[in-house]
């Protein structure tokens, strides 16, 4: 290719918008891609029936080619072990039907509450304690906000809002833009914070739009990512995190502890190594929530607390991330180390 078009063809970057709807959702395309055969893999359709294949190219890139047991790839591949009906597996594990007060709402715990934004993802993790969240009731117009904002205002006690999902970020910067400004208007509320697996997933997703509402408000911004695995972290990661931190916004992880994907405390340690050289900060290692479809992902106590156990005798305090579990009906999440 001559030099000058090659140039061009990298100043041309995608908006995030256009990664997200460009991601794969077809099992023989992500084979493909991966240079893997159906063969070698419990694929099922009907898993992807049920919660169907979704994850940007952004993120399989990151993927290695032919190999069955990439920890990338099994969180995203819908196998016919998700089609196992296992006992004290359910669709609502964490009990957040009754706890949704009114649409868009999930308020459990004292000072803080989740709002879920937006229900759609830009990637569908198998293991998602949401996959069976009923997001048609909780999809809303502007004027069905004010409900849930008129509930944030007569709540004094709160203190914090965090922006949840399906992906808060997969909504769009002036509607997010708006809602921040509301919630800037209500005087108690002094934290907003952002639950987002988006700019792993897809690290354009932090562009100049998201900076300008995230930033331009009185509450103090905190961004929780979720990163599984070291391999996630690349390049562009990195320099989302630094447009963050740049700007003043406080980046925390959470992982969740999964079988098959980081059940080791090597993988854990080049996790929390490779979060700290980003600038993040490790927040919660959570056990695995017991959502029907995801049982074979799931790591007896026992064994999560000898994982763990040696995660603390190898990395300095800082960088060991909680060990939780949320238990419904708890005033917190619930500490298991
Ligand atoms: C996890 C969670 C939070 C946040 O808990 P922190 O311990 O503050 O991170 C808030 N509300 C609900 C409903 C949650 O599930
Ligand atoms: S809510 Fe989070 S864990 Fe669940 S599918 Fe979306 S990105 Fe994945």
């Amino acid at each position: 290719m001559p030099a000058i078009i090659a140039s061009k063809a990298i100043d041309i970057q995608p908006s995030w918008k256009t990664e997200f709807s460009q991601c794969i959702s077809s099992i023989d395309e992500l084979l493909s891609c991966l240079q893997l055969t159906p063969e070698q893999l419990s694929i099922s359709h009907q898993a992807a029936k049920d919660f169907p294949l979704r994850v940007p190219r952004a993120f399989v890139d990151r993927m290695e080619i032919g190999n069955p047991n990439d920890p990338l790839l099994a969180q995203v591949l819908p196998v016919i072990e998700e089609t196992l009906v296992v006992k004290g597996y359910s669709s609502d594990p964490l009990d957040e039907i009754d706890h949704n007060p009114i649409p868009g709402v999930v308020h459990k715990y004292r000072n803080r509450l989740l709002l879920i934004v937006s229900p759609s993802c830009a990637i569908n993790c198998r293991y998602c304690f949401r996959r069976h969240f009923p997001y048609q009731e909780n999809r809303q117009s502007k004027q069905q906000w004010q409900k849930a904002l008129d509930y944030i205002s007569s709540t004094k006690e709160l203190n914090e809002v965090i922006f949840s999902g399906g992906d808060p970020l997969a909504a769009n910067d002036s509607f997010l833009g708006w809602l921040t400004e509301q919630i800037a208007n209500i005087p108690h509320i002094k934290r907003l914070r952002i639950h987002t697996r988006l700019p792993v997933v897809i690290p354009s997703r932090i562009d100049d739009q998201f900076l300008r509402w995230a930033t331009g408000t009185r509450l103090l911004p905190i961004m929780v990512l979720h990163i599984n695995h070291s391999n996630e972290i690349n390049l562009a990661l990195l320099k989302a995190v630094q447009r963050l931190l740049s700007k003043g916004i406080r980046v925390l992880n959470q992982t969740v502890l999964l079988k098959g994907i980081n059940d080791s405390a090597q993988a854990l340690v080049d996790l929390s190594e490779s979060l700290y050289d980003i600038g993040v900060t490790p927040y919660y290692l959570h056990l695995l929530d017991p959502v029907a479809g995801a049982s074979h992902f799931d790591i007896p106590i026992t064994q999560s607390q000898a994982i763990y156990a040696e995660l603390q005798a190898t990395l300095p305090g800082f960088l060991v991330p909680k060990l939780v579990r949320e238990i419904p009906g708890e005033q917190s999440k619930t500490i298991m180390s």
